[in-house]
């Protein structure tokens, strides 16, 4: 492996993708891999083992996820100012595996602490990565949002197989021969934070082909005080994990967390803005633009972990396309999958347009993105009409619906973390990145809110009212999604002027 690169050589690259990619591409489904495999166990944990009930296991876990992906924010705050994104990835990597050997140590006794660990982690670790694919690109190289859609297809890589295969260890369906049974969780857990390793073990294997990429931004510092400031970070995220088990133990401060933290980065942003100049501030705007509808975006996208999986429990046949599989496993996996399917394709589709100079803007993407989500929730309305009359519908028809969906997630999520790094400035890349996911918190816990929703108005119902409850609860989202899509083609032109030469 070459090493000493300098950044024009890294960026210079000739083909499709740089070689960099290969490597973030393979830590990241790594990561992911631990992450969702975690995730995957957080509800069923709660209900079988912490003897929780369905409602707040369920707001627990909202209010995880909406944890997880607050502290990118903050992470990145942290990155861009004093470890570098390098540093700061490591720092994450090693604490989300601490939480997992905690996890597995003693999950009942050590469950909170255990996650308080994970959350930071991620953090630290999430955004960093994800602003390192962006860097691998000269500012003006229209091969950035194929790379980003690459890079998706590990992320999904790894959610995929990881959240079959930690949960099939805890529930016994995988190595129960060899795994004694009051020892199943502990090594589900366990296998987390092996898989974290690996990642960080590539990532050390990646760091010698980056160049100075992702290196302290504290360098003109003297080594002394530089050292001083990382070590405070270190503590400092150390000290915090007290209060992030006070928070999410208790789901009622999500919140307040949540009134809180986005004002808050707002205010930090503005802060920062008052050092760039207006062309560069223009961009930061247009990036909020993105984070906005972003929201919105995972609002609705993230119904897959809520009310779809009730939706699909109760009221879906148990075949696709002849083949028997259980609705709620299609519920959700029919995603990643169709992600590590299409990704690649939909990335050199993106490729091929450019040298054609017909690829759409970023600003039209996300409109496509949003018109795709509105017409894969009319799919899910649409199922209303092939109900029986015990309100079981077709599953075929859903994965349909879920296949029209991830194209509208090819055309936001990997596109939104490429126009992070193309409108940002050096100096506040990590944090923009940590807004982007920041946003994803805010999609989850209106997620939770929405989907609370829908499932309310269905108490006390039989299973065929619950359906139709369900389907027009879809019907307008996909009318919302329909709104929020035409409304960014309208506004593109605008937004368009404020990011100015990029595209
Ligand atoms: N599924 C993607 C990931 O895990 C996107 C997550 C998000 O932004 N909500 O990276």
């Amino acid at each position: 492996m070459a090493l000493n690169l300098t950044i024009e050589e890294i960026q210079n690259f000739k083909g499709k993708y740089p070689k960099q990619l290969w490597y973030l591409f393979f830590s990241e489904m790594w990561e992911r891999f631990s992450f969702y495999g975690m995730r995957g166990m957080l509800v069923i944990f709660m209900v079988n083992q912490l003897n929780m009930n369905a409602v707040n296991a369920n707001l627990q876990y909202g209010a995880t996820q909406a944890f997880v992906y607050a502290f990118t924010f903050i992470g990145g705050m942290f990155a861009d100012k004093i470890l570098g994104f390098r540093k700061s990835l490591f720092w994450g990597g090693i604490l989300m595996i601490a939480g997992s050997i905690i996890l597995a140590l003693d999950p009942h006794q050590f469950f909170f602490i255990g996650i308080s660990f994970t959350i930071i982690g991620t953090g630290f670790f999430k955004p960093n990565i994800s602003t390192m694919v962006g860097r691998l690109y000269k500012d003006d190289d229209n091969r950035r949002d194929a790379g980003f859609s690459f890079f998706y297809m590990g992320v999904n890589l790894g959610a995929l197989i990881g959240g079959y295969l930690c949960i099939a260890v805890a529930n016994g369906s995988m190595l129960s021969s060899i795994v004694p049974e009051h020892l199943r969780w502990n090594v589900a857990f366990g296998f987390a934070a092996i898989l974290m390793v690996i990642s960080l073990l590539t990532f050390i294997q990646t760091q010698k082909s980056l160049g100075d990429i992702g290196i302290s931004p504290l360098l003109a510092v003297e080594t002394s005080k530089r050292k001083v400031y990382e070590y405070l970070t270190y503590i400092g995220s150390l000290a915090v994990i007290p209060v992030i088990i006070l928070l999410v133990s208790n789901s009622g401060y999500t919140d307040m967390f949540m009134y809180i933290i986005g004002p808050c980065s707002l205010l930090y942003l503005l802060f920062e803005m008052r050092n760039f100049s207006a062309s560069e501030n223009k961009k930061l705007v247009a990036a909020l633009v993105f984070v906005l509808f972003s929201i919105v975006f995972w609002a609705f996208f993230e119904q897959s972990g809520g009310s779809l999986s009730l939706f699909a429990e109760s009221n879906l046949s148990k075949t696709v396309l002849g083949v028997a599989l259980d609705p709620n496993g299609v519920n959700n996996s029919a995603n990643s999958f169709f992600v590590i399917a299409f990704a690649a394709l939909v990335g050199l589709v993106w490729l091929w347009m450019s040298k054609r100079k017909i690829e759409p803007n970023t600003v039209v993407k996300f409109g496509l993105g949003f018109l795709f989500l509105a017409g894969g929730f009319y799919v899910f309305y649409y199922t209303k009409f092939f109900a029986d009359a015990n309100g079981v519908t077709s599953l075929d028809l859903f994965t349909f619906g879920w296949f029209v969906i991830t194209f509208g997630e090819l055309c936001l999520s990997p596109i939104g973390m490429s126009a992070m790094t193309k409108l940002s400035p050096q100096k506040v890349q990590a944090v923009m990145m940590g807004m982007w996911f920041l946003a994803s918190a805010y999609g989850q816990y209106f997620a939770g809110l929405l989907g609370a929703n829908i499932a309310g108005a269905s108490e006390n119902s039989t299973n065929l009212e619950k359906l139709i409850v369900y389907a027009d609860g879809y019907k307008q989202l996909a009318i919302y999604a329909l709104i929020a899509g035409v409304l960014l083609i309208v506004i593109s032109p605008l937004v368009k002027k404020l990011m100015q030469e990029v595209r």
